[in-house]
């Protein structure tokens, strides 16, 4: 991939698309399948994010028909309160993130990070509707939930007028995708970002995205889509320190607008996607 040598002005980790855990902490389902892998509280999504160095975490809901509304977001900010020893929190409900930031009593081992403070960012991955397939879109920067199953670009445009904004996630996927074509012709009129790397797509569609971006002259991120805390770095962006001071949801998509950032991609390696991703949907097909 077109990487070019790594500028130090970019030094920050930043993922804007990665789910904790297959499963939300409020689902009933998958009794086996989380014996094995279980959900992680936020206390270790926070730790993960300090001993990482990642400075802006997504922690990614995921709304669709099948599974519904996904609150996963709120049941793991109640979580906050146990953490209050540890760190300072500053929770800006209402652009949907918060701010942990270490204090002084801090355990030893966390002691050495690099980082004095994280973001964990809620952002939504919501199941739209266009031309009569499904589509995903990631929002960032709401309170609300967004509904899944409306028009692709009605949601968009709902989003941008309350305050936030949309990235479209893996286009032209085998599903679930708006296509690359419709993707590109919605960036260059400035209404959405784009994943052009999304680390459990195949090989061959993350280049022919990318060969399209550098063709049209557009520029897209590069995601984890983990479903596993541990592998929320595994592709990423990188950014300036300052996102991290001065962190808003206008100052992070300002950055997306102006390109002011580095994609770093890398891919899901198979056994992380088959445990992660693969075997929770094969274990609930066969009720385990
Ligand atoms: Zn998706
Ligand atoms: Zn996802």
């Amino acid at each position: 991939m077109g990487k070019t040598a790594h500028d130090e002005n970019y030094a920050l980790k930043v993922v804007l698309h990665a789910h904790p855990h297959f499963y939300r902490p409020s689902d009933k389902s998958g009794r086996l399948y989380k014996k094995l892998f279980p959900i992680p509280s936020l206390r270790d999504i926070v730790e993960n994010a300090f001993e990482n160095a990642i400075g802006i975490c997504a922690l990614s809901s995921c709304h669709t028909p099948t599974s519904g509304m996904d609150d996963r977001f709120f049941s793991y900010m109640s979580q906050a309160q146990y953490l209050t020893n540890d760190f300072n929190i500053n929770y800006n409900k209402k652009e949907g993130w918060a701010r942990f930031e270490r204090n002084r009593k801090i355990r030893k081992d966390i002691e050495k990070m690099q980082l004095s403070s994280i973001i964990i960012l809620h952002t939504q991955e919501v199941r739209t509707l266009y031309d009569g397939e499904t589509a995903d879109i990631n929002v960032i920067g709401l309170e609300d939930l967004v509904p899944h199953s409306q028009d692709t670009e009605k949601t968009i445009s709902d989003v941008s007028s309350n305050g936030g904004f949309s990235i479209v996630c893996h286009p032209s996927d085998v599903v679930d995708s708006l296509p690359l074509e419709k993707t590109i012709k919605l960036v260059k009129e400035e209404k959405v970002f784009f994943e052009e790397f999304n680390a459990l797509s195949a090989g061959e569609l993350n280049n022919q995205r990318y060969e399209e971006s550098v063709l049209d002259g557009v520029k897209g991120i590069s995601v984890s889509d983990a479903h596993h805390y541990q592998d929320t770095d595994i592709s990423y962006i990188l950014c300036n320190h300052n996102l991290l001071e001065d962190f808003s949801i206008k100052y992070l998509e300002e950055k997306l607008k102006k390109k002011d950032y580095e994609i770093f991609p890398k891919s899901m390696p198979l056994i992380k996607v088959f445990n992660y991703h693969i075997l929770p949907i094969l274990m609930s097909k066969f009720h385990l």
